[in-house]
């Protein structure tokens, strides 16, 4: 009997090189957002606001104030009453200087009040001119060159942020400004999830690290910068385990090392089907897992299981949670992990996070380029803005071209078979939004 034929249609190797059907990214994001909503993040951290960039806001914020707590001038210029101001020309004495951080006298009938931006009016006041339409007089009184309409250049008490509204909302991620924001209602800490903690390693031999000289057949390993920095951008904190061998042993071992202390393990390479790509049996050692052929390109190969923890921490995680370590295998290819990790592993952060389900972010854009041969998978096109707001592609989009991706503003994401022309609409996933959605 040749040899062949002695493999039963069931056997895993076999059914594994067969062709698949293609499963589409939106299925497998449900699929991995639904497993990742299973455990959830919820350890909970106080952090000073100055720590908390990127964080996900775990309370949501209130004010206990009005912002601003009292009326103020926008301009630096002169309190005054818009009574005592009848016509342009009138001259009035002044009373009082108030410098922004000073609390003002009331203000006298008839007079006005020198006052800078940023200080409280004083109790009277009714108007604020600004400087450059009043004249100081040699004798210390000042000229108004203007007829001041009631409430001009006061900023309201309040009128930013009243006593008892929320102003920042459980489950989103902090920015500069949302930082800036919760500042401004007195907050000097908060309360966050506690990061996602994410192990990372790349498998191949070929792989050497940059630093060290560069033999034959070896290539420098630039997924290991690329994941750890996106990643991190995430949000998340990075267990970094470098190269591991392409060896059935080393690769559990990393898995088993890696699944002790994350929630997510990620690696790079070695998820196809050739004998030299150890995951899949490491994982089936280790774990569970899933091969799918995704309809993307690039980055049709995806892994996706869990690795069980070692029995030193009775099967479960520091903080009580499950026993496992969810696990993403990515292709190797340098585009393509970069690619698949944008749109598949930073949605399963957001589950794992307790974000709710959400697309990808993303903006209508015109296309200044034509794209007649597209593939029959989704496309996720390396793409950047021109001067007249349209889009242009880098000239090679091959999934091993990382230039691509250091020069794009971010992917046209191309429906499976739609061919684009110049001045087409297409959707664009801005890489600013989404590294950090
Ligand atoms: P694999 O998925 O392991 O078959 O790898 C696919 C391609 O990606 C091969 O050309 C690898 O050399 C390349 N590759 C794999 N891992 C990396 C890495 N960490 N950095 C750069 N290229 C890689
Ligand atoms: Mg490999």
């Amino acid at each position: 009997m040749p040899e062949a034929a002695c493999i039963t249609p069931t056997d895993p190797i076999t059914s594994m090189n067969a062709p698949r059907p293609l499963m589409s990214l939106d299925e497998a994001l449900e699929r991995l957002v639904a497993v990742a909503s299973r455990q959830v993040i919820h350890e909970v951290e106080s952090v000073s606001t100055f720590d908390a960039l990127g964080r996900v806001l775990a309370e949501d914020v209130s004010s206990a104030l009005d912002v601003p707590p009292a009326d103020n001038t926008s301009m630096d210029g002169y309190a005054l009453r818009v009574a005592d101001v009848p016509a342009a020309g009138t001259v009035l004495p002044q009373s009082q200087r108030i410098p922004a951080g000073a609390v003002g006298q009331p203000l006298l009938p008839g007079t006005v009040a020198r006052i800078f931006t940023g200080a409280q009016l004083p109790p009277g006041a009714d108007a604020i001119v600004m400087q450059e339409q009043a004249q100081a007089l040699e004798d210390g009184r000042v000229r108004i060159d203007t007829v001041p309409q009631p409430g001009q250049w006061i900023r309201r008490r309040g009128e930013d942020i009243l006593n008892g509204s929320t102003v920042l909302a459980r489950g989103q991620r902090l920015s500069p400004q949302a930082l800036g924001l919760a500042a401004s209602v007195g907050r000097a800490e908060l309360r966050v999830l506690r990061r996602p903690r994410v192990a990372v390693f790349s498998t191949g031999d070929e792989l050497v690290m940059p630093g060290q000289p560069l033999k034959p057949g070896a290539i420098y390993n630039s997924n290991r910068y690329t994941l750890r920095g996106l990643l991190q951008a995430a949000g998340c904190e990075v267990q970094d385990l470098g190269i591991v061998p392409d060896r059935l042993e080393a690769t559990r071992a990393a898995l088993r090392a890696a699944a002790l202390h994350n929630d997510l393990i990620v690696t790079s390479g070695g998820v196809s089907v050739g004998e030299e790509d150890h995951l899949r049996p490491a994982m089936q050692a280790e774990g569970r897992l899933d091969l799918w052929q995704i309809a993307m390109k690039p980055g049709k190969p995806l892994a996706f299981g869990a690795v069980r923890r070692p029995n030193v921490l009775g099967g479960a995680a520091p903080d009580g949670s499950s026993g496992e370590a969810l696990f993403v295998g990515l292709p190797g290819n340098p585009v393509s992990s970069w690619v698949t990790c944008l749109v598949a592993v930073l949605p399963l952060l957001r589950a794992l996070q307790g974000m709710p389900a959400a697309a990808l972010p993303s903006l209508a854009a015109r296309a200044d380029f034509d794209w007649p041969r597209p593939d029959r998978r989704r496309e996720f096109l390396r793409a950047r803005f021109n001067a007249d707001g349209g889009l242009e592609l880098f000239a090679n989009q091959s999934s091993g071209v990382l230039t691509s991706a250091a020069w794009a503003d971010g992917l046209v994401d191309n429906p499976a078979g739609q061919a684009i022309a110049r001045g087409d609409t297409v959707r664009f996933l801005p890489l600013a939004n989404l590294s950090a959605f």
